[in-house]
């Protein structure tokens, strides 16, 4: 194999593993916003959780209140039925003291009824808005996580394709080359390869030296760059193989 041969197919390689990152980075999105979505949802439930417990509270205490209430009359009732049988004038003042003294607890429980159905009528007027919010957020996030997935599900598919795709055209590589290749591209961001154009390579954007340059521009030998250390083409130079090289990545 030539060296612009090796250029080309370390090109190809290079070309479907700069597919592959951008999916995978695409795809990092991706989980991140599903958790985020289940966090709002999940926050805005147990908001209303809350609430429908404090409507519970309140139910449950203005049931007490309105049994005291009823249970604090009769006793009254039945006291005003024993004034009519009192004789002595004492027991009657005392009696009476009684009565007056249980109207007027009566009154702060009758008081704190009147609270308790407030603030029933303000929970459930909120607890009304508040599943009318989740309701429209759940629409709306539901939606989008289905997008989402669906998302994933189509980048994972293409990534499979091009995992696909990676394993052909590395086979058309050749072994040392390839080597080298991995060990650039885990050192330089996942770019191993890079085009030098107008005298500057086009990973580092450093200027190329004249005579490394020159070897560059004809494919004579495989170069790296200088600075970024980066194996460095020319385009031109590699097109004038044809389209059909290398024949691995047609199957
Ligand atoms: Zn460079």
């Amino acid at each position: 194999m030539t060296p612009l041969q090796t250029l080309k197919t370390l090109v190809s390689l290079q070309e479907i593993d700069v597919r592959i990152r951008e999916l995978e980075k695409d795809r990092e999105q991706i989980p991140s916003r599903l958790k985020e979505i289940e966090s709002l949802l999940g926050g805005k439930d147990s908001e209303l959780g809350e609430e429908r417990n404090q409507l519970d509270e309140a139910e449950m205490s203005r049931r007490l209140l309105e049994g005291d209430l009823k249970a604090e009359k009769e006793k009254i009732k039945k006291w005003e039925t024993r004034l009519t049988e009192i004789r002595s004038n004492r027991d009657y003042q005392a009696l009476s003291r009684e009565i007056e003294a249980a109207r007027k607890a009566n009154l702060g429980i009758e008081d704190e009824i009147l609270k308790k159905m407030q603030e029933i009528e303000d929970l459930k007027t909120s607890i009304s808005q508040k599943e009318q919010d989740l309701a429209d957020l759940d629409g709306g996030l539901s939606a989008e996580r289905s997008e989402l997935e669906g998302k994933l599900r189509s980048i994972n598919g293409k990534i499979a394709e091009e995992e696909r795709l990676r394993d052909q055209a590395k086979q058309a590589v050749d072994d040392r080359w390839l080597r080298q290749y991995e060990t650039i591209r885990k050192r330089r961001d996942g770019v191993a390869v890079v085009a030098v154009l107008d005298e500057h390579c086009q990973g580092c954007h450093m200027g190329i030296p004249p005579q490394l340059y020159n070897i560059v521009l004809k494919g004579e030998r495989i170069e790296t760059c200088p600075y970024c250390h980066r194996i460095v083409y020319y385009k031109q130079a590699l097109d004038s193989l044809g389209e059909d090289f290398p024949q691995s990545e047609n199957g």
